[in-house]
């Protein structure tokens, strides 16, 4: 074979796409029943329940146009997100919409926007939210926000993986809506987004028709990275390049002989958060938002979504989102999944981010691992070495985590297009 690619997600997918495209001899591997990884939908009693909200946004001419080329029914939402804060919804971008916080702390917070400091070379996110927005944002919404959903203090992890993620102003933009009153809420990488009318799965789907050489339920359990061969329990597939698509991580384990040492050390250094995803569906009076960011530590989850409003639920039903982050700094609270969804649907009804009286129909509990990779001192170093590793044995990685980095689905479509287009 003269490629195996390992892993059916959007990279995986994409990368098939293109290398049929190309007429290449290749082969797909997944070990899972279907395609998608984690974008993947389950329909349960009327509700979509995807593994958290995902969203299509674009900034790639060239996405765009390849994704709507699929003919999926994609549905187009203005954004309607929102930051808790201080028992109230407040538009978002926070650092917009001063003039809706409690005068005091909006005052502080322009204040500390006007007397910012810039850093030219921020070595940390706390060095470069400091230095873009005050003293008084980052306290107030940005350190409370991101250790929520990193689990660790942003003066820990290095500024590489913002980027567009996090919307720069100007003063003017700060100062106009606090004399217009007006509510900004066009900022940001995703203002815009766009939903398949049937959940996230339609995507995956569509590319997978369009793929010849795919084999579900074949797990990879040991890759002989020396004699080029992937095995899984059904097969041995020898590879002239082996596009990885898995989480980096998983390599360690299934690398046979064993990596050596230094590159063994590298993979231990890797880190990362879990999120424990709740899906609920219930009966009762949607709310509007699309999803609202949960700085406040008295409640579990760093973020809520209302799914329903993505893909137009039925009247009288809605169903919600909840993230909770996780990881070997964090621990979620003692009890069993259940527990804590009773608690987290507590929570949101004492603080009417859902109707107090709504009626739980359904749910899923799961652990998303990993979720978020953490941009750690050791991160750029390890995936260093472990490329340059990956390079000397003819192995690509390709996707979120095999690349071990923060990108959405646009972002791993358009990466693995540009390697593709190389092989
Ligand atoms: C909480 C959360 C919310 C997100 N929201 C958004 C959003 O709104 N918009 C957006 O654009 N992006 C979002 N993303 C990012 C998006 O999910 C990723 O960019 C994308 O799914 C990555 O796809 P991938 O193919 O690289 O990885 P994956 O989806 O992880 O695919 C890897 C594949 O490898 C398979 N695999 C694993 N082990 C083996 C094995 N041993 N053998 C064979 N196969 C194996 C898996 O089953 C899986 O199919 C979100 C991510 C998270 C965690």
């Amino acid at each position: 074979m003269d490629v195996v690619i390992g892993g059916a997600g959007i990279s995986g997918l994409t990368m098939g796409y293109f290398l049929d495209k190309k007429k290449r001899d290749y082969i797909l591997l997944e070990k899972q029943s279907e395609p998608g990884g984690l974008c993947r939908s389950i329909h349960q009693q009327g509700f979509i329940f995807d593994y958290t909200g995902h969203l299509l946004h674009f900034r790639y001419p060239e996405i765009e146009s390849f994704i709507k080329s699929l003919n999926l029914k994609l549905l187009s939402h203005k954004r309607r997100a929102y930051i808790f804060f201080n028992g109230k919804l407040i538009s978002y971008p926070f650092q917009l919409n001063l003039h809706q916080l409690p005068p005091e702390i909006g005052y502080h917070c322009l204040y500390d926007f006007i007397q910012r400091r810039s850093c030219p070379n921020p070595q940390n996110s706390e060095e470069f939210f400091v230095s873009e927005f005050g003293k008084s944002i980052f306290q107030y919404f940005l350190e409370p926000y991101n250790q929520k959903l990193w689990t660790i203090k942003p003066k820990y992890i290095i500024p590489d993986w913002m980027g567009r993620f996090v919307p720069h102003v100007q003063l003017s933009e700060v100062l106009k809506p606090l004399f217009s009153g007006e509510e900004i809420t066009d900022k940001g990488y995703n203002p815009f987004f766009y939903y398949p009318q049937n959940g996230i799965s339609e995507l995956p789907l569509s590319l997978v028709k369009k793929i010849s050489q795919i084999k579900l339920n074949q797990e990879i359990i040991e890759v002989n990275w020396k004699e080029k061969k992937v095995i899984t329990e059904q097969g041995t597939y020898p590879y002239g390049k082996l596009i990885w698509t898995l989480p980096l991580k998983s390599f360690l384990n299934l690398a046979q002989p064993a990596v050596p040492e230094v590159i063994k050390k590298s993979f231990n250094n890797l880190r990362s958060v879990k999120v424990l995803d709740l899906e609920m569906g219930f009966e009762g009076k949607s709310p509007e938002y699309h999803w609202v960011y949960l700085p406040e530590e008295n409640i579990l989850p760093y973020r809520v979504g209302c799914s329903s409003n993505f893909y137009q639920g039925k009247p009288g039903q809605f169903s919600i989102y909840a993230e909770i982050a996780f990881s070997r700094y964090k621990k979620i609270p003692p009890g069993d999944k259940k527990a804590v969804l009773e608690k987290v649907i507590s929570s949101l009804k004492k603080y009417k981010l859902i109707d107090s009286q709504a009626k739980l129909q359904t749910y899923i509990a799961r652990v998303i691992d990993p979720a978020y990779v953490i941009y750690d001192k050791n991160w750029k170093q390890s995936r260093k070495n472990i490329f340059v590793f990956f390079g000397k044995h003819s192995i690509v990685p390709v996707g979120r985590y095999a690349k071990w980095y923060y990108a959405s689905m646009e972002d791993v479509i358009f990466n693995t297009l540009k390697i593709a287009e190389m092989m």
